[in-house]
């Protein structure tokens, strides 16, 4: 299998999976236990603990392991609403990931605003900072990196005009972290990540808060902010997967090349497709591509055939892509969002992948036209 929807997942790293194994086979005992084999471990996590914290510019007792990016970008709506002293308003990018958007809505009701936004997918600041200076505003949140068009936001800026304020600044960090440099988040009130985007293992992540915060009640675990045993064994994993990420980041972001190669031949082969996002910054690994014919799914299903993944949109709203954020705020009309493709590498896909994966788009292409020539209906 030819893999490029890295954005919705990553496999597990070798030595991520290694530590994994050994963890599970040796270090299984509650930390919260009172015997050595679990003060071992409790002595383990807090040494990841201290390590993670290190790499992200944070102090480890602002470090609570969750079990992903979702529940960490909940917890921090919960907790701004339920202990803010004004009303005030909840301002994010319409283009947020459903794990931001939900609980805004749920937390903030009509207390939303939407940063405004220009033609590339990225959140215009100077609009915004002007939203800063006149509104009262409670929490601002606002993605590192979009996860369907990679396109990378102004969060660092943003992150300053805040803490200038003293305005609660949340950073949804997913799509950043294992891709880019993460030593800027200190910017940041609070940020938020996912183990399994950088190749470590799924249901584990953190979030980094500077505020004292109450994620779940029924233990004293996490200094008591979230309740629950934790897992030892994917920590050590998900720590071993970031080290590996982050010690050929730069050999990683090379891959951009590849991507822009990859982004010509399919412009140049197939005439009027538009590459979105693409006069904005963005990771170097993620392809967002309006194909000018035929619906995502039929392009989607034909790769697969060729042993090719790749993905409508975010896999959080494959086969709802018409109504994702991304599509309302860059004004795709629902004809245009029914044929968007993404592509997402990572640390595996080399250039002769990204070369195989336009030629296989451009035999799709020849392949889906002579369907239609003969009938208007398309075989998968
Ligand atoms: N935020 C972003 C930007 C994401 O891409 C994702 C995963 N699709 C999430 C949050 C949620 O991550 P998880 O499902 O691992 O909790």
């Amino acid at each position: 299998m030819v893999y490029f929807d890295n954005n919705a997942t990553t496999p597990l790293g070798q030595n991520a999976l290694q530590v994994y194994r050994l963890a599970l086979e040796h270090d299984w005992s509650n930390p919260s236990s009172p015997y050595r084999s679990a003060s071992r471990v409790r002595a383990k996590l807090e040494q990841a603990r201290e390590e993670l914290a290190s790499i992200l510019g944070f102090h480890k007792d602002q470090l609570i392991f969750t079990s992903g990016a979702t529940e960490a970008n909940n917890s921090v709506f919960a907790h701004v609403a339920s202990n803010e002293k004004k009303e005030g308003q909840c301002l994010l990018s319409p283009f947020e990931h459903p794990s931001i958007i939900e609980p805004a809505k749920y937390w903030f009701k009509d207390r939303l605003t939407y940063m405004p936004t220009d033609d590339s997918g990225r959140v215009d600041l100077d609009r915004t900072e002007q939203l800063l200076n006149t509104e009262n505003i409670s929490l601002v949140s606002l993605m590192a990196a979009n996860n369907e068009t990679g396109v990378i936001q102004p969060w660092q800026e943003l992150a300053k005009l805040c803490l200038n304020q003293g305005i609660f600044f949340h950073c949804d960090a997913t799509q950043w972290i294992g891709k880019l440099d993460s030593s800027a988040f200190s910017l940041c009130t609070s940020f938020s990540a996912s183990a399994h985007k950088f190749s470590g293992p799924k249901g584990l992540g953190w979030l980094a808060c500077k505020e004292p915060i109450q994620l779940q009640l029924g233990g004293q675990q996490e200094r008591e902010s979230r309740g629950g045993t934790e897992n030892y064994p994917a920590i050590a994993s998900m720590l071993v997967a970031l080290k590996d990420a982050i010690k050929d980041l730069d050999g990683l972001i090379q891959g951009a090349e590849w991507r822009d190669q990859f982004e010509q031949s399919i412009i140049n082969a197939i005439p009027e497709t538009i590459v979105l996002g693409k006069e904005s910054p963005r990771l170097w690994n993620t392809s967002m591509i309006l194909l000018p014919k035929f619906n995502n799914l039929s392009w989607v299903g034909k790769l697969d055939k060729r042993g090719i993944s790749v993905s409508t949109g975010s896999a959080c709203s494959a086969g709802n892509v018409k109504n994702t954020s991304l599509v309302f705020s860059m004004g795709l009309s629902s004809n245009e969002a029914g044929r968007l493709v993404r592509v997402s590498s990572y640390s595996d896909q080399n250039e002769s992948d990204w070369q195989n994966l336009a030629l296989a788009f451009t035999d799709v292409f020849k392949e889906l036209k002579d369907e239609a020539s003969h009938s208007s209906v398309i075989s998968l």
